[in-house]
């Protein structure tokens, strides 16, 4: 099959590789699109931990395809059907996956031991076909689409944040930062769970465009705008009870922090390129707590799919970037420079279903 594999930093090349055979308990799946993030462009670059060695690792995380094979002892799945998939399987038997909490496995990027993080510690779907555990992987109802499955994996993200920070959102007034694919899916899902009022904050004005259409109550473009003045006026001076950082700005924490009602929550699922400074004291004084929370952990992938097949999230308008497999040094390119505004970008095999 061809595959995409890293040979080195900034040295991605498609070569041949052997389709990979499912062992107990895994499933191999003919990948039709895979979709990239910035933690692709971390892989790509070396700097993400644990990656299996250069020359032989595939990465690529948010893939979806059609079940072409089935390990030893797999009975969920039948061969032809449409799955989704998470990213993270992993060890069941570190202190974390014995309850629940496998996308912190104690035994990361140790394969040896059974952690499959796909396309971070274990080989991904920038490839023909791609294995993965069993347990990874959920049925894409129609009227789903391969597109809707790449981002029902990013909604996963954020309702597992809210699922970490205990967040019942029904009635909750909600301001979250950052309308990338995380953020968006995030503010579809707090809707749909009910949230008072749904307020987003970015930088760029066709992302927040895309957010009111999305749901969003009121945008804030924090070019223009003084976020927490903004943020205080639209909440009658009270604050929001939930605040959602899914940016990745330096700023961006201490904006939350400022704008909380008393005894309201902090939720961070977003990655910062250094540390970020937070007024520690007036979170104190507030009562706020701050929660954080790693991938699509906690079965939430699979709410995500009920979500959407009830028509309550709507996904693959997100994808508006597509390039064939022997392209894709040239999508991780356009990604990086943002060419064309991209929201999220796919990558598709050759001979993938359709
Ligand atoms: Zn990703
Ligand atoms: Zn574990």
């Amino acid at each position: 099959m061809k595959a995409a594999v890293l040979f080195g930093p900034g040295d991605m090349r498609v070569v041949d590789k052997p389709v990979p055979v499912p062992g107990p308990g895994e499933v191999l799946v003919q990948v039709a699109m895979c979709g990239m993030c910035g933690t692709d462009l971390k892989i790509y670059d070396g700097h993400f931990p644990l990656t299996p060695p250069y020359g032989k690792f595939t990465p690529g995380h948010e893939w979806t395809g059609r079940v072409a094979a089935l390990g030893e002892a797999v009975d969920e799945f039948t061969i032809g059907e449409d799955v989704a998939i998470e990213a993270h399987h992993g060890c069941g038997r570190c202190d974390n996956c014995v309850t629940g909490k496998y996308t912190a496995c104690l035994n990361y990027g140790n394969p040896a031991k059974g952690q499959r993080a796909t396309g971070m510690t274990a080989d991904g779907g920038f490839a023909e076909y791609a294995i993965h555990h069993v347990s990874s992987l959920y049925k894409l109802p129609r009227p789903l689409t391969y597109k809707d499955a790449v981002l029902i994996m990013t909604a996963g993200t954020g309702l597992y944040g809210l699922d970490v920070a205990g967040a019942y959102v029904l009635g909750a007034d909600v301001a979250i930062w950052g309308p990338g694919p995380v953020g968006l899916m995030t503010v579809q899902a707090v809707r749909e769970l009910g949230a008072n009022s749904v307020i987003l904050v970015g930088t760029r004005a066709s992302r927040l465009a895309m957010g009111k259409r999305l749901g969003a109550d009121e945008v804030i473009n924090a070019r223009e705008t003084d976020v927490p003045k903004r943020i205080m006026e639209l909440t009658g001076g009270k604050g929001v009870d939930l605040a959602i950082e899914a940016s990745g700005a330096v700023e961006a924490p201490q904006q939350c922090a400022s704008v909380m009602k008393r005894g309201g929550k902090i939720l961070i699922v977003a990655f910062y390129p250094g540390p970020v400074t937070l007024d520690m004291s007036a979170i104190v004084r507030g009562d706020i707590s701050i929660f954080t929370s790693r991938g699509e952990g906690g079965n939430n992938v699979k709410r995500a799919v009920s979500l959407a097949k009830r028509g309550r999230l709507r996904c693959s308008e997100l994808v508006t970037h597509e390039f064939p497999l022997d392209q894709i040094t040239e999508a991780l390119r356009v990604m990086r420079e943002r060419v064309g505004d991209p929201m999220k970008i796919v990558v598709i095999p050759p001979g993938a279903p359709v």
